[in-house]
């Protein structure tokens, strides 16, 4: 079964909708990493929140979905490139004992400040040109009620989000009521949006994660008429490379890269969200730090 996003309006009612199940992107996610079950299933939920939320927007560019934690769960971040292209990685603390059962406060939030940031970087952003970044507070008990609260103050619209996620499978869907004007419909459906919240909060955990996208938008709005736009299909990748990885370490300087090579012999840098591994030896520093100091002034300047 493939991975989809669906997208549709509801006829004649000022309401859109979106569901999203992932499984081999979400499973190759989780192939390089070994994560406590609630770290999984919290990093699955942001993930197919991402996914709705970059297939919400017109944007040409990446969304970043982060939430930088100060208990066992340290930094939790979702990236989606254009073309639904999608990785992501938790880091947690080395010493983090994990509770079967830890909530999001419990996992990311014992201090009770932390944030959860999304950014839209867009493509081809030019030096010195800042990403849009909003951020809110990391207040609810899901991710989800953390997100409702984002969509409410940076679009003004009532949204709703239902998610869930384990090792398998990760998938949400996203409702979202449009302005009542422009309608073409004669007599205003007032209560479409009560009651489609209603039928979509009728859902389980398990239809949520077993059904299909078509299947579980058959099985909640049956009734209702839906029009659909073409489906969208998320992957997994990831755009790490060696040239990335090089340009990393010229913007750390040369005495720290240095003193890297004197006492290991050798730079390695490991991808966080692939585990691809990047070698440097002296001479590839020596290689790179000369091209390094042509194209970016701003590393030789930093001393
Ligand atoms: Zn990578």
């Amino acid at each position: 079964m493939d991975d989809t996003l669906l997208k549709f309006l509801f006829r004649d009612a000022p309401v859109r909708g979106e569901i999203v199940r992932l499984r081999d992107s979400w499973q190759q996610i989780l192939a390089n990493h070994r994560y406590p079950a609630p770290v999984t299933r919290l990093l699955g939920e942001m993930t197919a929140a991402a996914a709705l939320l970059a297939a919400n927007i017109k944007f040409d560019g990446a969304l970043i979905l982060q939430i930088q934690g100060n208990g066992p769960v340290r930094l939790l971040v979702v990236e989606v490139q254009p073309q639904m292209r999608l990785r992501a990685t938790a880091k947690l603390r080395e010493t983090a004992v994990i509770d079967a059962r830890a909530t999001l406060q419990q996992l990311a939030n014992p201090d009770g400040d932390a944030r959860c940031a999304i950014t839209l970087d867009p493509t081809g952003r030019r030096p010195g040109q800042q990403p849009y970044q909003g951020v809110v507070p990391l207040a609810g008990e899901t991710i989800a009620a953390v997100l409702e609260n984002y969509l409410r103050q940076s679009e003004q619209l009532d949204s709703r989000l239902w998610l869930a996620a384990d090792e398998t499978v990760a998938s949400g869907v996203l409702l979202q009521k449009l302005p009542q004007d422009g309608g073409s419909a004669a007599r205003p459906d007032l209560d479409a949006w009560p009651r489609v919240s209603a039928l979509t909060a009728t859902l389980s955990e398990p239809e949520l994660l077993t059904l299909a996208p078509e299947a579980l938008a058959h099985r909640l709005y049956w009734e209702e008429q839906l029009e659909h736009f073409a489906p969208l299909a998320p992957r997994f990748e990831c755009n790490c490379s060696r040239q990335r990885s090089g340009r990393m370490l010229v913007s750390l300087g040369r005495e720290e890269v240095d003193s890297i090579l004197a006492e290991l012999g050798q730079v390695e840098i490991t991808c966080d969200f692939c585990n691809a591994r990047y070698r440097f030896d002296a001479v590839d520093i020596g290689q790179l730090f000369a091209a390094g100091s042509v194209r970016e002034p701003a590393a030789s300047t930093r001393h």
